[in-house]
């Protein structure tokens, strides 16, 4: 029985150092879900092992901004000095397919989805400590201590944002913080708001 005529828009998001594409990648490696991820597109250089087209579209900023300007943009923001967005075109189209679509995006492009879309399913990944999350910062080893400090400052901030969302999912364990993103996606299929409409139609019921 289906009782949703489109797919569900599942928006992760969080600070930076959370461990966002972490938690994303175990999702996807879990069975029991039928999630389509939404491919950003980015100005950012790939690093090593990445590829073009499954981790990102990786383009010029000529041409991110040639896509701003089309409309063909559902979010973008900057970021560490890069354009980072989600291509509109393929999100509609999945769900319109009746696909469930996950971003993994910053907070900015949250907001804007927000703005947009907002029957999505909003969940703020949050880290367990402000500690683990400079932990986590360190061991990238690729900024500075004071860029760790603004860093962690500016996620203090995002924490305050934590309340314009559906869910907050700690990230203690990934595996844990995956677990519970799927049970959420679960929930939010039997969600009244989102099908009884449906189902009284279907039930021939006014
Ligand atoms: P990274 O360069 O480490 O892959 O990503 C940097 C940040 O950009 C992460 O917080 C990631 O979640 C975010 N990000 C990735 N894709 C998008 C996107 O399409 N839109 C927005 N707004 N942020 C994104």
């Amino acid at each position: 029985m289906k009782l949703n005529d489109k797919g569900l828009l599942i928006v992760l998001s969080g600070p930076s150092g959370v461990g966002k594409g972490t938690v994303r990648d175990a999702l996807f490696a879990m069975k029991g879900h039928n999630l389509v991820y939404s491919v950003s597109m980015t100005t950012r250089p790939p690093r090593a092992g990445e590829v073009h087209g499954h981790d990102y579209y990786f383009v010029t900023r000529e041409e991110f901004e040639e896509n701003i300007r089309a409309g063909k943009m559902l979010e973008h923001a900057e970021f560490i000095g890069n354009y980072y967005g989600t291509p509109l075109e393929a999100v509609s189209e999945n769900l319109n397919a009746g696909l469930e679509v996950v971003l993994e995006i910053e907070v900015q492009g949250a907001e804007q989805v927000r703005q947009k879309m907002p029957e999505a399913v909003f969940i703020f990944i949050a880290p367990p400590s402000l500690d683990s999350l400079y932990n986590r910062l360190r061991r990238r080893g690729t900024e500075s201590e004071e860029v760790i400090r603004q860093r962690i400052e500016k996620a203090k901030r995002e924490i305050n944002l934590a309340y314009k969302y559906d869910y907050i999912v700690v990230n203690d364990t990934v595996e844990n913080a995956a677990d519970k993103i799927l049970a959420i996606i679960r929930s939010e299929h039997a969600s009244v708001k989102r099908v009884l409409k449906n189902y009284k139609k279907m039930l021939g019921v006014e």
